[in-house]
């Protein structure tokens, strides 16, 4: 993705109309967190979703479910969705294939064991939003939902300012709209800014917070 390319470009839409970047449902946003569960961050995007009854879809990097099981078991037992995000948050564009596909399956199986009752469909979103063409084909093959967003807050860029961050979400984000925001270390000062302000903002506007 282009740096500063906020919206997700329509003619990617148009390319790949499987890939789902909005969710044509009245009067509800679609948060989702990215490379977590990490402690610390995730345990307090919690916090702040819970003042406003808001459900997200967290997509979690493998690895990650490994080291911290209790967060990952905290996002589940508060009622949020899970999506897979690689094993290894590996770039697709740089990876074969049927590496990539392992690295899928790996997080997925581990998603599986720690949560039996994800509700399907599985989902994943690709790293960096690198995905070959070869490799959306495999997952969706086996039953994966290939999930890109409709509105990306640049929180990870540790150089751009919180306003803008805020202003990121809050100009382009719509009904329907699905918003990727990090719970990481890197992106917290810009996630801690953001996320209270939207939360609010679209509460006051009237729209509902779901999961995918
Ligand atoms: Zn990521």
């Amino acid at each position: 993705m282009n740096k500063f390319l906020v919206k997700y470009p329509a003619l990617l839409r148009w390319l790949y109309p499987k890939r789902i970047s909005h969710l044509p449902e009245s009067g509800s946003i679609y948060l989702t967190f990215d490379d977590g569960p990490v402690p610390g961050i995730t345990p307090w995007v919690l916090d702040q979703l819970s003042k406003y009854q808001a459900k997200a879809t967290f997509f979690c990097i493998g690895d990650n479910i490994r080291k911290y099981p209790e967060v990952f078991q905290k996002v589940i037992s508060e009622g949020h969705q899970i999506g897979n995000h690689s094993f290894h948050h590996l770039n697709g564009w740089k990876n074969p294939t049927s590496e990539y596909f392992r690295n899928v399956l790996q997080t997925e199986d581990l998603i599986n064991k720690k949560h039996p009752k994800n509700p399907k469909p599985k989902m994943f979103r690709p790293p960096f939003g690198k995905i070959k063409n070869s490799q959306a084909r495999k997952l969706s093959k086996a039953g994966f939902k290939i999930v890109m967003w409709d509105v990306i807050s640049w929180d990870f860029d540790s150089n751009i300012k919180k306003e803008t961050c805020l202003k990121n979400v809050i100009e382009n984000a719509r009904e329907g709209s699905i918003i990727v925001f990090h719970d990481s270390e890197k992106a917290s000062k810009n996630l801690k800014y953001a996320l209270p302000k939207v939360l609010k903002y679209f509460t006051e506007k009237g729209y509902a917070f779901k999961s995918l």
